[in-house]
């Protein structure tokens, strides 16, 4: 191969990629933009009340989110589980809070959402020293490295229905989703901005040792308790806590909140304050 062959064939390579990449985005562009349902916001309506607290311009962004998720996830019912469209589009509605503001790709890295009608039996496994105890644990949902998530039906409409308690099994197994985005689960997500990790690393680490000093005294009120399990989970439940009590987290922990605002890109406390003030 002579070094002009060898250039027009990097050029025709570069080309195609270009080309490709190209297409594809046009694409998910022709996705998000495509008219949404009326029987679906009817949907949102009734069962993701954060939804009515959207700003009409974020409830147009989360339309388009709702529709290329849903071109590009899979759900599959287990046990005696129907999948329909209010199942998907109460989880969906969910998820995509968490990504309003994103303009690339969302929730990339897996394709699959399995349903369970209720709390299901997962397998534990566990080790003390080289002793292996296996057990069976309810839950209401998780999610799988690279893999799929896994939610109880019964569990995802009482977390969404009930706006102000804190918990979201959806918001929470998504937001591990965002976690694993920069390949490590540790509540490290990827920041926007690179100037950004200092002031979050700082603020995080310092927010997370004081909750656990709360927990341990048993004055801990704004995050559920679980986050104490570990870093990966105070970013779990931190963000159920971000968008289900806004208020309280913007009002008793204002660091932590600030931060969820820069990373999310969104400002709920004051969606709820436009409520408020309109009565
Ligand atoms: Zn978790």
């Amino acid at each position: 191969m002579t070094i002009t062959t060898y250039i027009a064939t990097i050029i025709c390579l570069v080309i195609v990629v270009y080309l490709c990449l190209a297409l594809r985005e046009a694409y998910r562009k022709r996705v998000y933009r495509r008219p949404f349902k009326e029987e679906w916001k009817k949907i949102l309506q009734e069962n993701v009340p954060l939804y009515l607290l959207l700003p009409g311009d974020l409830r147009e962004l989360l339309h388009g989110h709702i529709n290329y998720f849903l071109h590009n996830k899979i759900f599959v019912g287990r046990g005696e589980q129907i999948i329909d469209d209010t199942i998907r589009l109460t989880i969906a509605g969910n998820a995509c809070l968490l990504v309003l503001k994103r303009k690339q790709r969302i929730f990339t890295g897996f394709k699959t959402i399995l349903v369970y009608p209720d709390t299901y039996a997962a397998k534990e496994v566990r080790y003390d020293g080289y002793v292996k105890t296996q057990h069976a644990s309810a839950r209401a949902g998780e999610s799988w490295y690279r893999g799929p998530i896994v939610l109880s039906w019964s569990d995802v409409i009482k977390g969404s229905k009930n706006v102000s308690d804190g918990f979201n099994v959806v918001l929470h197994e998504f937001a591990h989703k965002l976690d694993e985005e920069n390949e490590v689960m540790d509540g490290l997500p990827i920041l926007q901005k690179q100037e950004h990790y200092a002031e979050w690393s700082r603020v995080l680490n310092k927010e997370y040792g004081e909750f656990i000093e709360r927990v341990g005294e048993g004055k801990n009120t704004v995050i559920d308790s679980y986050g104490a399990e570990s870093p990966i989970e105070f970013f779990a439940v931190i963000t159920e806590s971000f968008f289900e009590k806004s208020r309280p987290m913007q009002e008793n922990l204002p660091d932590l909140y600030s931060q969820l605002k820069q990373f999310y890109d969104v400002d709920p406390a004051e969606w709820r304050n436009k409520i408020k003030d309109s009565d």
